[in-house]
């Protein structure tokens, strides 16, 4: 789209004003310029929006309009220019946002027509990646955070703050973790604004994250240094909360977590300009609080993101949501995302949801009531900012006369957790009194429309509207009396912008008009005149205008600060209605999906019968298989074999899904579950099975095994699926069994661990090391086919099926023969002299051959070097000894 910016009649003049750098104009230009430090200034004038210089290079490239440059300045250099009309401002802000710029609106904020010399201009707000409010670029069910970090010597203060919900929080990190926690913090909350001080050693440019995309990392923005200073950011946060220590919110003594606070507070205060009354409290985020889900592991198990469309359907919070407002579906996603490690809170979220999914027919209503709210949280951040609307005080309005009713059936539950809701849900009267008593019931979306106040609410007001409307009744009254007078009965009253009201009477009745007319203009078929009489009426009906809309707006203004004034009263019911929201949606969930209440406990054992994975039951149109599981002290390592695609890696994520559903306070898709407290849930895809990132390494793959083995504790949950794939059969093979021997073995291990392979010969395990059992999924072979039955059994399975998944997947019948041999050849352990099988020979044919084998699937040989040792040699003779060597060497050629 191409924009002309010298339409605009308003700005011509202002132009020639900036061209002489000396000017006011321009000094006044120069100096916001300055204050919109890294934003693209967006410089009011007239109907017009205007960038200068570098912002109008950047801006004309990033939004496709029209470069202008005709004007020079003082030096005579041209000054690039571009523009965009004001009222489409938004979608252009949009753009740039999307595109990593952010934009100061600078404003005129006094009337032109008043002013003494230049019009007094203000950046009014900055609008960056995280503070953008515009619907169309918010996602309702998506939090929007800005992240600021205050980086110390191996220690880091983050805090985080959603401006559309006032949510904040921070946290200090240090040591060996920072990196890991870090991420997960970056990967939990999806910030889309990253703060830091400049000139220091935090860098993001060099960030990476595992499992998230450049694109998906925060938009990077610095502030000088001192503004992530301790005690000034200490000072703020005293200042803003109305409080005289941080004791309260447990933060006195975590300096680089106020510091971190303290600039993203400042940040916001500074771009949007405003007190920002909505944040109304700040949370320290404790990291043992939540049950920890590392950026990969929330990635494997497709929590908010399916894996293969990337978006949200296919993902698990798709198939759980059912609540009945944006808020609940955040507030779910949260706890989606941190599972909770204490077991009596656990136990209250899913006590409630018990009694909310008995109790159908109040669920129905509650579900009801509260699918007819509005957003709360962000039509309260949106009244702080002064961005809201009548109609948002209207929805407010409605929302309010909503939570009557819903605390009313609150009040029939037992459960403490949704006793505590209705205690917290404050009915807000004296607000809804506000509301309702200043506005129209239905009001116009714009302020500017009029018509937004209620009769009686100003004696002013309502005679002015009299006066107004009895005004236009005058000019009917005129028109009728002209026409008969006249004689002309085509003659009209109207009004334009240009002369206001006047006569207009068409070219054939014009020797009719009477001598008093004046004439003002001539068109093609008629003329249009004025008359004393009208000039007067017209004078009181604009003045009535502009005065009830003065009026209205005044009115607005202070019902606007009345409602501000109570917000943090908004809030907590906000957030207790969209707690019950999550609790009654998870309720609908288990009753439609058929889940059960898990017993949560605090000891080792994970058990469930008829598991189920709930995306691809919810998706797939196969019936699913249910599977069971019981993992204890005696066996808590699985070893899961079983042919390619035969289920292993959907019996991993369902193992990891159930126990997390039940830690965050969710009934499981299975018929019975009891569920321990894990600290934390590692899932790693072994690299050649790892289809979704590009980058995918056996190197990678190491590390991130290397880290489980690092971090994982004997109250982890270990799900490894096929790793040591990404090298070569021997090394993967030996690297597999010494991960799942160190897991087994090492004392701070011991972990809840479920193996998948394909390499069966590690069910030797079992056998060797206390702890380790062997699972597989079962398949059938019926005729050369293979029939997955995917039903998880005890026991090994001996072999891998590849061949027979390849003639399914429709390799060449010559291929699948010749794979047949190769396998007999390996599997019969044929080598050459240098120990290589030899996958070209045909079984039988006398070359010469090596044997070797490697010792742990040298079950055979094991056997025989037994009986070799078992030999008594000092008492044989001569002869039994070579009828032993006979033997053995029989038994090895079998
Ligand atoms: P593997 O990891 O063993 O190769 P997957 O777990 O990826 O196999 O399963 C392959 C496909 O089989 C899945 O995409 C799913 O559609 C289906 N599947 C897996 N387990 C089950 C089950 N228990 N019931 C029904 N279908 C299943
Ligand atoms: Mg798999």
């Amino acid at each position: 789209m191409v924009v002309m910016a010298n339409k605009s009649s308003g700005s011509k003049s202002a132009r020639s004003q900036m061209t002489n750098s000396a000017t006011p104009a321009m000094r006044q230009y120069h100096e916001i310029r300055r204050q919109a430090q890294d934003a693209i200034l967006f410089f009011r004038m007239g109907d017009f929006y205007e960038m200068f210089f570098e912002d109008a290079l950047t801006a004309s490239r990033a939004l496709d309009l029209t470069l202008t440059s005709r004007q020079k300045d003082a030096t005579g250099t041209a000054i690039p220019m571009c523009g965009i009309p004001y009222h489409a401002a938004d979608a252009y802000i949009g753009r740039l946002i999307q595109k990593g710029y952010k934009v100061a609106v600078c404003d005129q904020v006094e009337d032109a027509k008043q002013a003494k010399g230049i019009v007094k201009r203000e950046i009014v707000r900055v609008v960056t990646p995280s503070t953008y409010m515009h619907q169309a670029y918010l996602e309702e069910k998506e939090a929007s955070y800005l992240m600021a970090v205050a980086p110390a010597k191996e220690a880091m203060g983050i805090s985080l703050v959603d401006l559309s919900t006032g949510d904040f929080l921070t946290t200090e990190l240090r040591g060996d973790i920072l990196k890991q926690r870090f991420d997960e913090i970056v990967s939990t909350y999806r910030p889309r604004e990253l703060l830091y001080p400049s000139g220091g050693s935090f860098n993001p440019e060099v960030l990476t994250i595992d499992g998230i995309s450049k694109d998906e990392l925060p938009r990077p923005t610095t502030r000088e240094s001192w503004r992530f200073d301790k005690e000034s950011g200490r000072e703020l946060l005293l200042k803003h909360f109305g409080v005289l220590s941080l004791d309260g919110y447990g933060l006195e003594d975590q300096p680089l977590a106020i510091a971190a606070a303290g600039a993203a507070l400042q940040y916001l205060k500074e771009t949007q300009r405003s007190a920002l009354p909505h944040i109304s409290m700040i949370r320290y985020l404790e990291e043992a609080d939540y049950l920890i889900l590392d950026s990969i592991t929330q990635k494997n198990l497709e929590l908010t993101r399916s894996l293969t469309e990337g978006g949200r359907e296919g993902s698990v919070i798709a198939v759980l949501d059912r609540t009945s407002t944006p808020m609940g579906a955040r507030l779910l996603k949260n706890w989606l995302l941190r599972p909770l490690l204490d077991r009596n809170l656990i136990g209250e979220r899913l006590d409630s949801v018990e009694e909310l999914a008995f109790k159908t027919i109040l669920r129905a209503k509650l579900r009801d009531t509260m699918s007819s709210l509005i957003d709360l949280e962000r039509v309260l951040s949106r009244i702080t900012l002064g961005e809201a609307g009548p109609r948002d005080f209207a929805g407010l309005g409605v929302c309010l006369t909503r939570v009557p009713t819903i605390r009313g059936h609150m009040s029939e539950f037992r459960a403490t957790l949704l006793s505590n809701l209705h205690g917290r849900m404050d009915p807000l009267k004296d607000v809804l009194d506000q509301i309702e008593g200043t506005l129209v019931s239905e009001p116009p979306a714009n302020l500017k429309d009029g018509g937004i106040i209620r009769l009686g609410v100003s004696t002013e007001l309502d005679d002015l509207r009299k006066l107004r409307s009895s005004g236009k009744e005058t000019l009917a009254n005129i028109e009728t009396r002209e026409r008969q007078r006249t004689g002309i009965s085509s003659l009209r009253v109207r009004f334009n912008r240009v002369f206001g009201y006047y006569i207009e009477v068409t070219k054939s009745k014009l020797s009719r008009v009477p001598d008093e007319y004046i004439r003002k203009q001539t068109l093609v078929g008629s003329e249009r005149f004025i008359t004393p009489e009208l000039k007067e009426y017209e004078e009181k009906i604009l003045n009535a205008e502009e005065r009830i809309l003065e009026i209205e707006s005044t009115l607005f203004e202070q019902l606007n600060n009345r409602v501000i004034r109570q917000a943090t009263r908004i809030r907590s019911t906000a957030e207790a209605i969209s707690t019950l929201d999550v609790l009654s949606g998870l309720a609908e969930t288990a009753t439609q999906m058929n889940y059960t209440k898990p017993r949560v406990h605090e000891n080792f054992e994970l058990e469930f019968r008829d598991g189920r994975h709930p995306v691809i039951e919810a998706y797939s149109t196969e019936p699913f298989v249910p599977n069971d599981l019981s993992l204890d002290k005696e066996h808590f390592l699985v070893i899961l074999t079983g042919p390619n695609m035969g289920g292993k890696s959907t019996y991993l994520r369902q193992t990891a899904l159930i126990v997390l559903l039940a830690q965050m306070g969710s009934f499981v898709p299975a018929s019975e579950a009891k569920v321990p407290i894990v600290d934390r849930i590692f899932t790693r895809v072994g690299a050649s099975d790892n289809l979704f990132r590009g980058r995918s390494t056996f190197m990678v793959e190491m590390q991130e095994t290397a880290h489980i083995l690092n971090h994982a504790t004997h109250k982890s949950l270990i799900l490894l699926d096929e790793i040591g794939r990404g090298t070569s059969t021997y090394d993967g093979l030996s690297i597999a069994w010494a991960v799942a021997e160190h897991i087994a073995s090492h004392s701070r291990l011991g972990s809840k661990t479920i193996f998948a392979t394909h390499y069966h010969e590690l069910t030797d395990l079992a056998s060797e090391i206390q702890g380790v059992t062997n699972h597989h999924v079962s398949a059938r072979e019926w005729h050369e086919d293979i029939v997955f039955l995917r039903k998880v059994v005890k026991g090994g399975s001996d072999r891998s099926y590849g061949i027979q998944v390849g003639r399914l997947a429709g390799l060449p019948k010559q291929l699948i023969k010749r794979a047949q041999t190769i396998l007999s050849n390996l599997e019969g352990t044929v080598f050459d002299l240098e120990g290589r099988p030899r996958l070209s020979i045909i079984r039988g044919s006398n070359q010469k051959i090596g044997s070797r084998q490697l010792r742990l699937f040298g079950k055979s040989e094991d056997r025989i070097a037994a009986e070799l040792r078992k030999l008594d040699l000092d008492n044989m003779s001569p002869l039994e000894a070579l009828q032993a060597l006979t033997e053995l060497r029989k038994k090895l050629e079998d």
